[in-house]
């Protein structure tokens, strides 16, 4: 994946934003220095208490004009998506806008919900007649930082539920991306969000570092090899953090799979933004019996697809490399598998007049000793391997470090769902993949070197959040508890008893 070496060098100036379909530089953007993050973080401390004070009402007030705000104003933000990133139109359109606005009034509605006390009863015969409650209480400045992928859905996405919480937030947005979150930094104020909850701290990685150092929780989506940093760093500190990591999600086909949809589906979800999606099909299992016309199918599909500048909607299918660099890693991906005997049946060919693309390819005859199969590509490539049967498949999901998201495809469903149970990953899809993630009643988080910690639903909020519990006795006898000093055998002989009717009784086997 990116590394930190790679990324862009700071100017003396600041970072230089370039529109990576055309290579225009497009602004130039401050490096928060490690102090600039402390005095950041203190000013954001300070705003808090009072946008906590508010409440869920007042602070959905604000999130429920946020939401108007983009539907308003989405054609200006597509705009500024689109000229950083390098995507089409209609990849901004529908991940970003469409994410956008569903999750401020996701969360607007249910954080009261997620967030509420809740009565808990308890089997204990110690606590009889008491009252036991859990509570949520924001944790204080969360740290969001970000990848380039998708500036508005993955960098700012995630500040949302942090602040329906009653957070303040500091985002440091990528480097390569930031004017998107620069943009909603003033779209808030201008919603009544009030001074210093939001603060935008644009930087390198070294000022995601120090972020790191400096507040209560670290919300981190990026690269594993970052998100190991990042861990490492936090344990300092203690401070909690949440990775969203990378992927190589797998696609399984079926025998049974309805062909035509399944092979739109592999072409969509492998070539949308570019490939440069967590949770985009990397890699696909095919069942011998359909292979043949399955890849048939997906190289049609794949070779006509348009690439290029996006100048609107439905000009292009797939846009530019949003981090050039990027390009290298596609690359290397290919001309390995090239060198082992895998064929590129389209594509394979990089583009750098004006901008960065890469052409929409199709690999076959791959298979695991090849980089395109285990590694993240995270370009716009889709590697297709036949598999003896559906075992076969899942043995060969499964024989991966990452554990995102995957799919099955068969006519099937109660099959499908059977073989979605086993594989070893943070949400399957059966005949479908990444609806998940606009269903933010879902939680959405990796496994294994994918992340920890998940995003939406319940956890998506709470994990902002102090836990407390709350243990309350109204009534109890005022000389005191059976367990209080002094201690006396009889007594001690009686709770004994107790515990020894209470669990002692009945057989076990
Ligand atoms: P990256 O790890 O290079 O950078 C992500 C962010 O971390 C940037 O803002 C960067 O400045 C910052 N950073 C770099 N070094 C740091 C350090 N030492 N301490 C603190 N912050 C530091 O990732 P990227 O290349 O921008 O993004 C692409 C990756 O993100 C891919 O692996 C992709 O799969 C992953 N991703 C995951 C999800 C998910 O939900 N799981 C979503 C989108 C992207």
């Amino acid at each position: 994946m990116a590394t930190v070496e790679q990324q862009p060098a700071p100017a003396a100036d600041g970072i230089r934003v370039e529109n990576p379909a055309t290579g225009e530089v497009i602004a130039t953007v401050p490096v928060a220095s490690a102090e600039d993050v402390r005095v950041i973080v203190a000013r954001a401390r300070a705003a808090q208490p009072a946008w906590e004070a508010l409440g869920f009402d007042g602070r959905a007030k604000v999130l429920r004009r946020a939401q108007k705000w983009v539907v308003d104003n989405a054609d200006r933000i597509v705009e500024t998506i689109v000229s950083e990133t390098g995507k089409t139109y209609d990849d901004a359109v529908i991940n970003e806008i469409g994410y956008a606005a569903t999750a401020f009034g996701f969360w607007a509605k249910h954080a009261p919900r997620y967030l509420a006390d809740e009565k808990v009863r308890s089997s204990s015969p110690f606590v009889l007649g008491r009252k036991l409650v859990v509570r949520y209480r924001p944790l204080g400045v969360i740290g969001v930082i970000g990848p380039w992928n998708y500036p508005l859905t993955n960098s700012f996405g995630d500040c949302i539920p942090a602040l329906a919480a009653g957070n303040a937030v500091v985002l440091k947005p990528s480097e390569v991306t930031p004017l998107t979150s620069q943009l909603m930094a003033g779209a808030m104020r201008e919603c009544g969000l009030p001074e210093d909850v939001l603060i935008v701290a644009t930087g390198d990685g070294a000022t995601g570092a120090a972020l790191v150092d400096e507040v209560d929780m670290v919300m981190f989506t990026g690269s594993t090899r970052t998100g190991k940093k990042i861990m490492e760093r936090a344990a300092q500190t203690l401070t909690p953090v949440s990775l969203e990591l990378g992927g190589k999600d797998p696609m399984i086909v079926l025998a049974d799979a309805d062909l035509e949809r399944a092979s739109s589906a592999a072409a969509y979800y492998s070539m949308q933004n570019a490939g440069q999606t967590c949770i985009s099909v990397e890699r696909v299992y095919v069942e011998e019996p359909i292979y043949d016309q399955f890849v048939d199918r997906v190289t049609r599909k794949v070779a006509a697809l348009r690439q290029g500048v996006s100048t609107g909607p439905g000009t292009v299918d797939v846009g530019a490399m949003t981090f050039p660099p990027q390009l290298d890693i596609v690359s290397r991906h290919v001309e390995q598998a090239r060198d082992a005997g895998a064929r590129v049946l389209t594509g394979g060919v990089v583009h750098t007049d004006g901008g960065s693309f890469y052409e929409p390819t199709v690999l076959v005859d791959v298979d695991h000793s090849m980089a395109c199969m285990t590694e993240e590509t995270f370009g716009p490539t889709v590697p297709i391997m036949k598999v003896a049967d559906a075992e076969e498949a899942v043995r060969l999901a499964n024989d991966s470090e990452y554990g995102l998201a995957a799919s099955v495809w068969t006519k099937d469903a109660a099959r499908g769902e059977e073989i979605a149970r086993r594989v070893e990953a943070g949400v399957v899809c059966v005949n479908d993949a990444q609806l998940n993630y606009l269903a933010l009643e879902l939680p959405m988080g990796g496994w294994k070197s994918s992340g920890m910690g998940s995003r939406h639903a319940a956890g998506g909020i709470r994990k902002y959040c102090r836990q407390q519990s709350l243990l309350v006795t109204r009534f109890a006898p005022p000389k005191g508890d059976l367990q209080f000093y002094p201690f006396r055998a009889g007594r001690t002989k009686l709770i004994g008893k107790a515990v020894k009717l209470l669990y002692g009784r009945g057989k076990r086997d």
